[in-house]
């Protein structure tokens, strides 16, 4: 199942470009309001899976389409999460994830016009899980049974404040400029993938591709990160986990290759889609 934020308003795709109101079609029973709809996951799950009515169908703009979770409660990102990247990062492999937020208030969708603040900001293609049922102590074997489904963010980064004083650093504050976490543009539940541990996610920058991996190549898989996360923390339905980028940041090149006014930046994940995002200074 493909699940959409289409105007603020919770819907299904049904068909490559049309989409199912949830509100209009389970006559109230789920939606509108997107974020709603992880406190009733599994309920909603078996409604849609039972079958719905299908006949009155809307056509999906992009333009249109905001965050499949546009309200998390918390927004967990794991860092140095690939090899390459950890080693591009000039870091020895984690033993443990390791574990920052992006504060929920950057949360944005898949397309519009990000303003830079001052420093360096910098692009981090992420494939996103949203939880759909509250994790306290999970084990990994069980781990996926807690996911709504998956979509693609970036995990965009103002490196100077990120990296700024002694140790431990800015991460959190780096990270959470408003529209630093675009998410969309569409949720895939697990069942939709033949692997939902073995998914490419790339991104480019002005046309030119700058990032490529398969999460399969993740130092943490997604169950992993659950485990070690619901160790400690109660997920809550509708959370979002950024599990780590791979090499290639601009960060970490020779010469910088940093996000300027006008750039455009498109990020995608096999099976879900593509985002679409411009900047412009503040
Ligand atoms: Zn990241």
């Amino acid at each position: 199942m493909r699940i959409l934020n289409l105007s603020g308003r919770l819907a299904i795709e049904v068909d490559d470009g049309h989409a199912v109101d949830v509100a209009h079609a389970s006559a109230g029973r789920f939606g509108p309001d997107p974020q709603s709809v992880y406190q009733q996951w599994d309920e909603f799950v078996s409604w849609a899976e039972g079958g719905f009515d299908r006949s009155v169908r809307e056509p999906v703009e992009p333009g249109s389409l905001g965050a499949p979770a546009p309200r998390p409660g918390q927004v967990f990102a794991v860092g140095l999460n690939y090899r390459e990247h950890a080693s591009e990062a000039g870091l020895d492999l984690p033993e443990i994830p390791v574990v920052f937020t992006k504060f929920p208030s950057s949360v944005t969708g898949p397309s519009g016009v990000i303003a830079l603040p001052k420093g360096s900001v910098d692009f981090e293609v992420e494939l996103v899980a949203v939880v759909g049922r509250a994790a306290s102590g999970v084990d990994a074997a069980t781990a996926w049974t807690h996911i709504a489904g998956l979509t693609v963010g970036q995990d965009l980064s103002e490196r100077e404040l990120q990296l700024a004083g002694p140790a431990p650093q800015q991460f959190s504050m780096g990270k959470s400029y408003p529209g630093f976490a675009p998410v969309g543009p569409v949720l895939v539940t697990p069942d939709e993938f033949d692997d939902p541990d073995d998914i490419a996610i790339s991104c480019t920058l002005n046309g030119v591709e700058v990032q490529r991996t398969r999460t399969s190549d993740m130092i943490f898989s997604i169950p992993a990160i659950v485990e070690f996360l619901s160790a400690v923390v109660t997920l809550w339905p509708g959370d979002l986990i950024f599990t780590g980028t791979p090499s290639g940041v601009g960060w970490a090149r020779d010469p910088k290759l940093l996000i300027g006014a006008g750039d455009e930046l498109v990020t995608g994940a096999e099976g879900i889609g593509q985002m679409r995002h411009t900047f412009r200074n503040t």
